[in-house]
């Protein structure tokens, strides 16, 4: 392990089994164990799925622990020849197997209490390396390992999830909490609306560029989802004290610089910050969608309480119901055609007058993948705001690009953030609008 590279706070998890290799099973333990890790501060470096192959599982236990100084393994802990953890981890360390014969009573026992004599394969699992702490397994047959050797701390867990669980939530990270020294993770999650993610990245990275160097480091990553990009901010810190203040220096620098594009320094949705904001006024809101076919209004009503403020909504999704249930006039979609300003505004002022309600929201565009065309091409979508008082509507044609259903959330969670945007008065100037 000479050259070992020594970031103790990084972590390798190594999910065994050949199944989970097939489309048949997924790994599902290593979400886990990350969660834990992170509550310790210890951030996952990379994880793997292994086959159940000796030779295989060594190089990548010798790979781990060339880099890192937390393994976590789970799965290949049972008593058949394909279940080859054990092996692998002794052999890689060149830690002698014995068998502990207080284990094989613990083997014998549990088989005991079914009224079943221990078949001769489940000696295995009574095999620990020399010097590992065996962690017993009450749940099952196969005991967990936990080894520290040479600075790093390696942990053998059953792979089902109910023996894994309270091993890694008790004695693995007893022990990886007194590893960390009291280390923590921070993390923070800022959510922006309304543009790229190349955007957001080309406005926030001579920012945090500079955190990483800084005392305590924050690292800030930037992930997309359709309508809105997610900033996570993280910082490791010995006291929660420090870590809060770096992290709300750092939330503040970018709340400067994203203004209104900022939809919440707490990882809050569009749907739930507007929300809030028609609760703290006392509105209600009407929504008429054609082409998001109600899922504005569904992502809206996604949210614990949200009858305080949404009154209805209409999908209209053909000519005739948008004259039936907005009275949207027939004169109107064929002189401009139903995706057309005139049609969303009509649409948007439909749903406020026969909802009585305080704004209306509408929606009217072209999903695709049929229906294109050169002045109206797919992902053309016109969209409408409508106050009560002051009586006021406006609109905005967007233009959004990817499949049906991409360009469908994209126009959901876009109308939403111009509501959002219309109750602070902050600008529509997104990304996605076209003159
Ligand atoms: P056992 O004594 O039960 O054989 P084991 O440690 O050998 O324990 P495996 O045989 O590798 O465990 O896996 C047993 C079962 O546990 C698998 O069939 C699967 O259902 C589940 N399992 C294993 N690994 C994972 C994983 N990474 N994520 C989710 N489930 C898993």
């Amino acid at each position: 392990m000479d050259g070992r590279v020594t970031t103790p706070s990084k972590a390798v998890i190594l999910a065994i089994g050949s199944e989970m290799l097939s489309p048949a099973r997924h790994d599902t333990n290593s979400l886990y164990i990350t969660g834990v890790l992170n509550e310790l501060g210890i951030d996952v470096a990379y994880k793997s799925v292994v086959a159940d192959n000796l030779a295989e599982l060594r190089a990548q236990i010798a790979q781990a622990l060339s880099r890192h100084r937390v393994l976590i393994l789970t799965g290949g802990l049972g008593p058949t020849d394909d279940d080859l953890t054990r092996e692998a981890v002794a052999g890689q360390l060149g830690l002698p197997l014995r068998e502990d014969p207080d284990l094989v009573e613990a083997i014998r026992a549990r088989f005991a209490t079914r009224g079943i004599p221990m078949p001769e394969v489940n000696r295995r699992q009574a095999q620990v390396p020399d010097g590992a702490t065996v962690l017993h397994n009450p749940r099952g047959s196969a005991p967990g390992l936990l080894i520290d050797r040479e600075g790093a701390v390696i942990a053998l867990l059953p792979g089902p999830p109910r023996e894994m669980q309270p091993m890694m939530d008790g004695p693995v990270r007893d022990r990886l909490a007194a590893f960390t020294g009291g280390l923590r993770l921070m993390r923070r999650t800022l959510r922006v609306a309304g543009r790229t993610e190349s955007r957001v990245e080309e406005l926030t990275q001579p920012i945090y560029s500079a955190w990483l160097t800084q005392a305590p480091p924050i690292e800030t990553t930037i992930l997309a989802t359709p309508g809105s990009i997610e900033l996570h901010l993280g910082t490791q810190v010995r006291h929660e004290a420090e870590g809060a203040a770096a992290l709300s220096e750092a939330v503040g620098q970018l709340a400067c610089r994203l203004g209104p594009d900022l939809v919440s320094l707490d990882g809050h949705t569009v749907e739930q910050v507007v929300g809030d904001l028609l609760r703290a006024r006392g509105w209600r809101i009407a929504l008429a969608e054609s082409c998001t076919g109600g899922l504005a209004t569904s992502r809206l009503t996604d949210v614990a309480g949200s009858s305080d403020y949404v009154e209805r909504g209409w999908v209209a999704y053909s000519n005739r119901a948008k004259s039936d249930l907005l009275g949207v006039s027939d004169a109107l979609i064929a002189e401009h055609g139903a995706v057309s300003a005139p049609v969303a505004r009509a649409m948007a002022e439909g749903a406020l007058a026969r909802a009585t309600a305080d704004v209306a929201v509408a929606i009217t565009g072209i999903a695709g993948p049929g229906g294109g065309t050169e002045a109206k091409p797919i992902g053309t979508v016109w969209m409408a705001v409508a106050l009560a008082a002051p009586r006021e509507t406006r609109t905005l044609l967007c233009r959004f690009l990817g499949s049906r259903h991409l360009i469908k959330t994209f126009a959901a969670v876009t109308a939403l953030d111009l509501v959002r945007r219309r109750l602070l008065e902050a600008p529509w100037d997104i990304d996605w609008a076209r003159r």
